[in-house]
Protein backbone atom coordinates (compact mmCIF):
# COMPACT_ATOMS: atom_id res chain seq x y z
CA UNK A 1 0.00 0.00 0.00
CA UNK A 2 1.52 3.08 -0.83
CA UNK A 3 2.44 5.59 1.69
CA UNK A 4 0.03 8.53 2.80
CA UNK A 5 1.09 11.86 2.55
CA UNK A 6 1.86 13.81 5.45
CA UNK A 7 -0.11 16.43 4.43
CA UNK A 8 -3.46 13.99 3.29
CA UNK A 9 -6.01 15.22 5.97
CA UNK A 10 -5.34 18.77 3.75
CA UNK A 11 -3.41 22.09 5.44
CA UNK A 12 -4.80 25.57 6.37
CA UNK A 13 -3.74 28.57 4.40
CA UNK A 14 -5.30 31.28 3.89
CA UNK A 15 -3.66 34.97 2.29
CA UNK A 16 -3.38 37.75 4.36
CA UNK A 17 -2.11 39.85 1.52
CA UNK A 18 0.76 40.79 3.80
CA UNK A 19 2.67 41.16 1.01
CA UNK A 20 5.82 39.35 3.13
CA UNK A 21 6.44 36.61 0.38
CA UNK A 22 7.40 39.12 -2.35
CA UNK A 23 9.97 41.04 -0.17
CA UNK A 24 13.00 40.37 2.12
CA UNK A 25 15.46 37.50 1.56
CA UNK A 26 16.51 37.71 -2.01
CA UNK A 27 15.52 34.75 -4.28
CA UNK A 28 14.09 33.52 -7.37
CA UNK A 29 10.46 34.10 -9.27
CA UNK A 30 11.03 31.55 -12.34
CA UNK A 31 9.33 32.70 -15.51
CA UNK A 32 8.78 31.25 -18.39
CA UNK A 33 8.34 33.16 -22.14
CA UNK A 34 4.66 33.00 -21.65
CA UNK A 35 4.40 34.51 -18.47
CA UNK A 36 6.98 36.90 -19.40
CA UNK A 37 4.33 37.70 -22.13
CA UNK A 38 1.90 38.07 -19.72
CA UNK A 39 3.05 40.42 -16.91
CA UNK A 40 3.75 42.93 -20.10
CA UNK A 41 0.52 42.66 -21.14
CA UNK A 42 -0.85 43.85 -17.96
CA UNK A 43 1.01 46.32 -17.32
CA UNK A 44 0.98 48.07 -20.99
CA UNK A 45 4.70 46.98 -21.89
CA UNK A 46 6.34 45.45 -25.24
CA UNK A 47 8.15 42.50 -23.99
CA UNK A 48 11.57 43.16 -24.93
CA UNK A 49 11.81 46.38 -22.72
CA UNK A 50 9.95 44.23 -19.72
CA UNK A 51 12.37 41.80 -19.83
CA UNK A 52 15.50 44.47 -19.91
CA UNK A 53 13.56 45.94 -16.90
CA UNK A 54 12.47 43.20 -14.77
CA UNK A 55 13.95 39.86 -15.70
CA UNK A 56 17.36 38.91 -15.67
CA UNK A 57 19.01 35.26 -16.91
CA UNK A 58 20.04 32.63 -14.04
CA UNK A 59 22.57 30.58 -16.24
CA UNK A 60 19.66 29.17 -18.91
CA UNK A 61 16.69 30.17 -16.80
CA UNK A 62 15.31 33.36 -16.52
CA UNK A 63 13.62 34.99 -13.01
CA UNK A 64 12.28 38.60 -12.05
CA UNK A 65 14.68 40.98 -11.26
CA UNK A 66 14.91 41.82 -7.37
CA UNK A 67 15.65 45.37 -5.95
CA UNK A 68 19.13 45.61 -3.49
CA UNK A 69 17.30 43.35 -0.19
CA UNK A 70 15.42 41.35 -2.06
CA UNK A 71 12.49 42.73 -2.72
CA UNK A 72 10.41 41.45 -6.05
CA UNK A 73 10.63 44.89 -8.48
CA UNK A 74 6.92 44.37 -9.19
CA UNK A 75 5.34 44.92 -5.98
CA UNK A 76 4.21 48.10 -5.13
CA UNK A 77 5.50 48.71 -1.58
CA UNK A 78 3.16 51.74 -1.48
CA UNK A 79 0.28 50.29 -2.31
CA UNK A 80 1.43 46.66 -0.88
CA UNK A 81 0.19 45.30 -4.06
CA UNK A 82 2.01 43.21 -7.02
CA UNK A 83 1.62 45.17 -9.82
CA UNK A 84 0.86 42.20 -12.18
CA UNK A 85 -0.99 40.20 -9.15
CA UNK A 86 -3.70 39.03 -12.36
CA UNK A 87 -0.57 37.53 -14.55
CA UNK A 88 1.42 36.69 -11.61
CA UNK A 89 3.83 33.59 -12.60
CA UNK A 90 2.88 30.34 -11.61
CA UNK A 91 5.70 30.14 -8.77
CA UNK A 92 3.67 32.58 -7.10
CA UNK A 93 0.28 31.46 -8.00
CA UNK A 94 0.91 28.01 -5.96
CA UNK A 95 2.73 29.18 -2.96
CA UNK A 96 3.46 27.70 -0.34
CA UNK A 97 2.07 24.79 -1.92
CA UNK A 98 5.58 24.29 -3.32
CA UNK A 99 7.26 20.64 -3.63
CA UNK A 100 10.22 22.05 -1.19
CA UNK A 101 7.76 23.56 1.14
CA UNK A 102 5.92 20.31 1.28
CA UNK A 103 8.44 17.88 1.83
CA UNK A 104 8.13 17.56 5.30
CA UNK A 105 5.85 19.01 8.15
CA UNK A 106 9.20 20.17 9.37
CA UNK A 107 9.51 22.12 6.18
CA UNK A 108 6.12 23.40 5.99
CA UNK A 109 6.38 25.00 9.49
CA UNK A 110 9.88 26.55 8.92
CA UNK A 111 7.63 28.67 6.08
CA UNK A 112 4.91 29.43 8.47
CA UNK A 113 7.19 31.70 10.49
CA UNK A 114 7.66 34.30 7.18
CA UNK A 115 4.53 33.55 5.98
CA UNK A 116 1.58 34.28 8.29
CA UNK A 117 -1.25 32.40 6.34
CA UNK A 118 0.24 29.10 6.75
CA UNK A 119 -1.44 27.63 9.13
CA UNK A 120 -4.63 29.32 9.36
CA UNK A 121 -7.50 29.82 7.90
CA UNK A 122 -9.31 28.07 5.20
CA UNK A 123 -8.47 23.87 4.99
CA UNK A 124 -7.14 23.11 1.66
CA UNK A 125 -7.76 19.63 0.73
CA UNK A 126 -4.47 17.26 -0.16
CA UNK A 127 -5.69 17.05 -3.64
CA UNK A 128 -5.78 20.71 -4.84
CA UNK A 129 -2.75 20.62 -2.61
CA UNK A 130 -0.99 18.03 -4.84
CA UNK A 131 -2.37 19.75 -8.43
CA UNK A 132 -0.72 23.08 -7.44
CA UNK A 133 2.23 21.18 -6.15
CA UNK A 134 2.59 19.93 -9.57
CA UNK A 135 2.16 23.03 -11.63
CA UNK A 136 5.81 23.81 -11.46
CA UNK A 137 8.87 22.62 -9.50
CA UNK A 138 10.02 25.12 -6.86
S1 LIG B 1 3.51 35.97 3.11
FE1 LIG B 1 1.75 34.56 3.11
S2 LIG B 1 0.05 35.74 3.98
FE2 LIG B 1 1.63 37.22 3.36
S3 LIG B 1 1.07 37.82 1.23
FE3 LIG B 1 2.51 36.10 1.08
S4 LIG B 1 1.18 34.29 0.95
FE4 LIG B 1 -0.08 35.96 1.74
Amino acid sequence: MANKLWYHEGLQFECTGCGDCCTGEPGHVWVNKAEIEAMAAAIDMEVEPFQQRYVRLIGIRKSLTERPGGDCVLYDAASRTCRVYEARPRQCRTWPFWSSNLDTLQSWQEIARDCPGVGSGQLVASQEIRSQRDVVRV
